[in-house]
């Protein structure tokens, strides 16, 4: 069974073929088209090239934003201003498949508990921790959007009194502490030549105390808000993504140390934080499982 995935994201638009098992057949990346009917236009001609003799189940597609899942419309897409666009709709139109839409963030969440790190558990949290921080729940074995396609707003957790302003205007937010550019501009402001966040994490790496700190900072800032997540949702994991994960190594004994004191859990079923087991593609597979059946119920 294979399905088609359209991973619609700001600047780049991915489309693919993928099977039940999750494994991508075919994929193409090309720079997104700045119109919505030429992203519709673009992923099914790639998608008609790909399919030769495959029939497809239907698309998936994530959006760069909030989306309505039910109505397959994407609500609001901030980077592009775009409004109340009937994806699910014009992308059918296009391929004469049917076609089922989300939030990239939540497809993560469904493609790690379809076929990553959370295979065969009903209850998951992904967190991206990259530009930003922000998380998808699968609840059930399902999407849970929440009553308007705002659930996951983990990046808005307040874990300090003294963060800097955050983008949604408060002070404090782990997204202003502990994303990947806030984690550069606090090392930079504590004397560290480093350009990104991955060379805090270098220097860390080599035993640079500066930057050990850093480290130690931001993992405190994820486990107070990740122990949020685990006291209200109770899930089996909690699955890291996004470019900071490949450094949840060096995070993980801060982000533990912090949950200990504030994630209520049962002595045997310890929170379990991990990093996620589909890196890059996870959102186009998830694209993919959302007209894939899922292998079991939960
Ligand atoms: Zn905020």
């Amino acid at each position: 069974m294979i399905a088609g995935a359209v991973d619609f994201g700001g600047t780049k638009l991915m489309v693919g073929l993928v099977d039940e098992h999750g494994k991508i057949i075919e994929q193409r990346t090309v720079p997104t088209p700045k119109e919505p009917t030429d992203v519709a236009d673009s992923a099914a001609s790639m998608l008609r090239e790909m399919k030769g003799d495959h029939t497809l189940v239907g698309v998936g597609s994530t959006v760069p934003g909030l989306a309505d899942s039910r109505a397959g419309v994407l609500r609001y897409a901030p980077a592009h201003g775009w409004r109340d666009l009937p994806w699910a709709q014009m992308l059918s139109e296009q391929t004469g498949l049917p076609v089922r839409i989300a939030n990239d963030v939540n497809a993560c969440a469904l493609a790690e508990q379809r076929f990553g790190a959370g295979r065969g558990v009903a209850d998951l949290i992904w967190v991206t921790v990259s530009t930003g921080v922000g998380a998808g729940l699968v609840l059930n074995g399902r999407i849970f959007e929440g009553a308007h396609g705002i659930a996951g707003e983990i990046g808005h957790i307040v874990v300090t009194e003294h963060g800097q302003t955050c983008g949604c205007g408060h002070k404090g937010c782990v997204e202003s502490v502990a994303s990947g550019p806030a984690i550069a501009r606090r090392a930079q402001l504590a004397g560290l030549d480093v350009a990104d966040a991955t060379g805090v994490f270098a220097l860390a790496r080599q035993g640079n105390d500066v930057a050990r700190w850093m480290v130690a900072e931001a993992g405190k800032y994820l486990g107070r808000a990740f122990a949020v997540a685990f006291n209200l949702f109770d899930p089996e994991m909690l699955v890291v993504g996004g470019g900071v994960a490949r450094s949840l190594d060096l995070l993980l004994p801060h982000i533990e140390k912090t949950m200990r004191g504030r994630a209520i859990s049962l002595p045997e079923h310890p929170p379990r934080v991990v990093a996620t087991e589909l890196g890059y593609e996870a959102a186009l597979v998830g694209a993919a499982a959302l007209v894939l059946p899922a292998p079991y119920s939960a």
